[in-house]
């Protein structure tokens, strides 16, 4: 790791205790989705449209307690101030990148800790890398967060912080959305629709439904979840092998997930939903990268509406896999291509604050 390098102390990953208020426990404000919420202000006995002013005062205006929120009456501002504790993560390091991306650690209130990336594009777009949950349990072999295992699940509010952190930051609207961060965002279902529902809102973030994108290891559950969903959000997924026993190996929490049952996931989402998905695969020497591991990749991705992001890896300190040289990643691209298949490789973004920590993908999203 370089100098100022993001370190993960142990020391942080404490829980505090919730706060009480009467003895009753307090729901944080930010674990709800709208509709929960709405719930809320019904059981609070005050008319529905005062939902639609807290959400606007959290998830627009980003303030950070209820006596802010001044068209609200005050004995609603004193009620709420009570029991629904409003939580606001806080920067406890940031890097910059010579290519314009910014990266943040951020420490949420019981001190677990996440990642987050901006990623600002010639054309004005501003990408938000964001992390589902603090650390990850899927412990993918080629993937720093793994390493460290779960620490918690994020709730709605916390992935929209992150997207606050980042506009504040540079000063600008927040255009698209990658949750393609720490964390594996079909283990925290619920929250990450809740969350992309509070994105996707007019009156709230307002960002396009095809502006935001879930990347997921394949979890087949939540694949055909998501396939019935209203909206038009984006699906990857990260494939990184296209041999089962090279899968497993790289993937091994993935082992009950077989790819054949996944293919056949995929073929659903589309038939569902007409939306095309990526697949993401990063090359990594001796791995993955033969030419076995990209006939194989040639066959799977046959007849699917897919495009295939090849990704450099992102090297991790002490880890035995290593990234395939540009040569190769070039050779399969343009053999994909050949073949009929879309492909593409990602350019990688902050490649150099990537390289002192290599916990994210600092990817560009391509649509
Ligand atoms: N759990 C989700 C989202 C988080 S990981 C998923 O697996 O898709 C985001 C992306 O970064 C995934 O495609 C993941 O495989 C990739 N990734 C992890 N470690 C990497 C590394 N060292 N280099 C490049 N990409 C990596």
């Amino acid at each position: 790791m370089g100098t100022g390098s993001i370190r993960h102390p142990q020391s942080m990953f404490h829980v505090k205790h919730p706060r009480r208020y009467n003895g009753v426990m307090d729901t944080p404000i930010k674990t709800l989705s709208i509709q929960q919420l709405e719930d809320c202000v019904k059981n609070a006995g005050l008319p529905k449209f005062r939902a639609g002013q807290i959400l606007s005062w959290i998830y627009h205006k980003n303030v950070s307690s209820f006596q802010e929120m001044t068209n609200l009456p005050q004995a609603a501002r004193d009620q709420f101030d009570a029991s629904f504790p409003i939580y606001m993560p806080t920067i406890v390091d940031k890097q910059t990148s010579f290519d314009g991306s910014r990266k943040y650690l951020l420490e949420l209130n019981d001190g677990a800790l996440v990642e987050t990336v901006g990623l600002p594009s010639p054309d004005g777009r501003l990408t938000v890398c964001v992390s589902s949950q603090s650390g990850c349990a899927m412990a993918c072999a080629f993937c720093a967060t793994g390493k460290a295992g779960l620490t918690r699940s994020l709730v709605p509010g916390e992935f929209i912080d992150q997207i606050h952190v980042v506009q504040d930051d540079y000063d600008e609207r927040v255009t698209n959305v990658v949750v393609m961060g720490q964390g594996e965002p079909f283990a925290n279902y619920d929250a990450t629709l809740a969350a992309l529902r509070i994105m996707n809102h007019p009156k709230l973030l307002n960002i396009g439904a095809r502006h935001i994108t879930v990347s997921t290891c394949g979890l087949i559950k939540g694949i055909n979840t998501f396939a019935d969903e209203p909206e038009q959000f984006t699906l990857a997924i990260s494939l990184h092998a296209a041999h089962q026993e090279v899968r497993d190996k790289l993937m091994p929490r993935l082992a009950s997930q077989p790819l054949k049952d996944l293919r056949r996931a995929l073929v659903s989402y589309t038939e569902k939903t007409g939306r095309r998905f990526s697949f993401e695969y990063a090359l990594m020497k001796n791995q993955n990268d033969s030419e076995d591991d990209l006939n194989a990749l040639i066959a799977y991705c046959r007849g699917l509406l897919c495009h295939v992001n090849l990704i450099p890896l992102n090297n991790i300190d002490d880890s035995p896999i290593k990234p395939a040289s540009s040569n190769q990643l070039k050779h399969w691209e343009s053999q994909l291509q050949s073949k009929g298949i879309a492909a593409s490789i990602r350019a990688s973004r902050g490649s150099d604050i990537a390289a002192a920590c290599g916990q994210l993908a600092y990817k560009r999203q391509n649509n």
